[in-house]
């Protein structure tokens, strides 16, 4: 689990690009908008219609209430004047007087007049120069022919008097014996209703009708030239009939505009009153609520539209960045799986942050496995302190260390590794990687190098080894006593020499001298084992010992030392005149005199010449050579060969 792989839609919505998703939340928010208004608009326009249904019946009602009123009140009026005529006639100028009171106290009336049986005006509310011969008019006849005392109300007139359109209103006048006598007439005028009915707003195109129920219109307002058009009685007659009151959706028969009319019948009189909106006027308000809910969803719509643009640009910009990120990683993946090394990310914690997919490979461990665990449990805990120390110097963003340890694969076995530490950044969050690491096993290549140290290691012994005798060789005796005389103020040397060893060669043969040598050898190396010296073997039978820090009498002893040890070793040397194989030391001892080790070796092999050239198997320091010889008497470990050496 290298990288947190960048995630894909899953479901159906992988299967959509980008630009379906936008047009189809586009398409929705549209609809959404759109559906909100029209449903808001659909509601608003109900209710609306229902508000004018509400306002135009009861407008119907009380317009009907009225004219029943303005009729009854003219109808009892007459129905009195009626009864009186049949008994009685009364004079004129009292009468006309009365009529004229009538006139004044019901404002509905214009004036009240009588017909006698010929039609001419016997009684008159008016002047009587102001009257006219009525005896045309339908509704005497109608009179004179149909006995009874219902009030008629009779069709619209021109008034011949007042030149307007006037309302008629009749009854019969009986005698006593129910003959015809003559017709009572109330006149009124239409401004009466008009003054009424223009206190009401309907608008334009509005309109109230008062009509009687077989159609015939009474009063028509407003008065237009429309509205004198003959009216279809049976239009006006129809609803009426069916209900008393009524709302109904017409075309109305004056102007050819769509209406709502409401209408209800009087309780009296045969009258209808007919108020009539138009549509227009009547969804006026809610059409400018329309006009505003259009602009504010347009202005919506252009706002899901730029969103929209806003969106589409987002996404495919999102869609780049992902595909180059989804490409960069699998370049990364493809690196950090396939080579041979580990990278490691590790945070301030020292947790595994990240662990490449080549672990797998290399120490056969799962990076799933690793993450999350310290860093340190994957190192040997004898080289956790060197790593620890090593990451801790590191200082700066382009530092790197190297620190070699030991860690295991997923088998147990140990491997060795080599750790590159990078700080991967100055870690603000202590979750996020503070070390790059990257790891590369160098078993194979650290087991080379131990062999090959092995071997050098090897090889600089042989170098410095004498192979007969397993001393320093010559070589390295130079460089020592060289190093060792620069340093030391006190140092002495021995060269030893064995005696008669060319005799011992011929007699027992080059193998035995060998096993001589090293038998010599040993003796030397052991004697000088506890000391700080080196001993070596300078060439041939010789050999020399080196004693930094030591004086002339110290050297003497160690020289004595190994001389009796080498007699003690017993070999027999059938050619030596001593009968055993021996050695004869020159000892000598820096003096101030002394300009370098050279001139040291020099005065050694002066005393061991000096010992060689008397009896040998003794040991001469250099600074007797002129008057005295060691002998191994005066020496503290004096010995039996010494005493022998002496006799001779
Ligand atoms: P002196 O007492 O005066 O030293 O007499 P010497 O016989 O020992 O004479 P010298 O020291 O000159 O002889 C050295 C001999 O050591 C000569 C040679 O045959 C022998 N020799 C040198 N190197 C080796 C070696 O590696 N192995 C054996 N077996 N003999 C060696
Ligand atoms: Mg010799």
């Amino acid at each position: 689990m290298p990288f947190r792989k960048l995630r894909e839609p899953d479901g159906p919505l992988r299967r959509l690009s980008p630009a379906v998703v936008v047009v189809v939340f586009a398409l929705v928010m549209t609809a959404c908008v759109l559906g909100v208004v029209a449903w808001k608009a659909l509601d608003a326009k109900k209710t609306a219609l229902a508000r004018g249904q509400t306002d135009t019946l009861n407008l119907a009602h009380s317009l009907a209430e009225h004219a029943t009123h303005a009729i009854q009140s003219a109808d009892i009026a007459m129905a009195g004047m009626v009864e009186l005529l049949r008994y009685r006639e009364p004079l004129p100028e009292r009468f006309n007087r009365y009529l004229a009171d009538t006139v004044n106290s019901l404002p509905q009336l214009r004036e009240i007049g009588v017909l006698d049986a010929n039609g001419k005006w016997l009684y008159s509310s008016l002047p009587p120069a102001l009257l006219h011969h009525n005896s045309d008019r339908p509704y005497f006849s109608n009179h004179r022919e149909t006995p009874g005392n219902v009030l008629r109300i009779n069709e619209p007139v021109q008034s011949r008097l007042a030149e307007r359109s006037t309302i008629i209103l009749s009854k019969r006048i009986d005698r006593q014996d129910g003959s015809f006598a003559g017709v009572l007439t109330a006149a009124i005028d239409s401004d009466y209703f008009d003054q009424f009915y223009r206190m009401y707003q309907l608008g334009p195109d509005g309109s109230i009708s008062l009509l009687r129920d077989d159609g015939v219109v009474l009063i028509r307002w407003p008065l237009s030239e429309k509205s004198m058009n003959p009216a279809p009685a049976e239009l006006f007659s129809r609803y009426p009939k069916q209900n008393p009151v009524g709302y109904n959706k017409i075309t109305s028969p004056f102007d050819g505009i769509e209406k709502y009319i409401g209408h209800e019948k009087t309780r009296h009189f045969h009258m209808v009153v007919a108020v009539a909106i138009s549509e227009e006027w009547l969804l006026s308000d809610w059409r400018k609520t329309l006009r505003t809910d259009a602009i504010v969803s347009a202005v919506l719509l252009l706002m899901i539209l730029l969103l929209t643009a806003v969106l589409f640009t987002q996404f495919r910009f999102r869609i780049r960045t992902e595909r180059a990120l989804r490409e960069s990683e699998a370049h990364y993946r493809l690196l950090t799986d396939n080579i041979a090394d580990i990278i490691i990310l590790i945070d301030a914690r020292s947790l595994l942050r990240y662990v490449s997919q080549s672990v797998e490979q290399v120490l056969g461990l799962r990076p799933e496995d690793m993450l999350s665990k310290s860093c340190f449990d994957m190192i040997h805990p004898e080289d956790r302190e060197s790593v620890r120390s090593a990451t801790a110097q590191l200082s700066g963003i382009d530092a790197v260390c190297t620190v070699v340890f030991r860690t295991w694969r997923a088998d147990g076995t140990l491997a060795w590794v080599e750790s590159k530490y990078k700080l991967a950044a100055l870690p603000s969050d202590p979750a996020r990687a503070k070390f790059l690491c990257v790891i590369r096993d160098v078993t194979g290549r650290k087991r080379m190098e131990d062999e090959l140290n092995q071997l050098n290691r090897r090889l600089t012994q042989i170098a410095a080894t004498d192979g007969l005798t397993g001393l320093t060789n010559r070589r390295t005796f130079d460089d020592f006593l060289q190093r060792q005389f620069e340093c030391c103020d006190e140092i002495s040397m021995l060269l030893l020499d064995i005696d008669g060893f060319k005799g011992y060669n011929d007699t027992y043969g080059h193998q035995a001298g060998d096993r001589c040598l090293q038998a010599v050898a040993k003796v030397i190396s052991d004697v000088t084992s506890h000391t700080s010296g080196l001993s070596a073997r300078y060439g041939g039978d010789e050999f020399v010992v080196v004693l930094p820090d030591a004086g002339e009498d110290e050297a003497l002893k160690v020289a004595e030392a190994i001389r009796l040890a080498v007699r003690g070793l017993g070999i027999t040397n059938a050619v030596s005149s001593r009968g055993y194989i021996t050695v004869s030391v020159g000892v000598a001892s820096r003096t101030e005199a002394m300009p370098d080790d050279s001139a040291l070796v020099g005065q050694a092999d002066s005393a061991l010449y000096e010992a060689k050239r008397h009896i040998r198997n003794r040991s001469i320091a250099s600074s007797s050579l002129d008057l005295q010889y060691v002998d191994s008497e005066s020496i503290q470990h004096n010995t039996e060969f010494a005493t022998v050496e002496r006799a001779r």
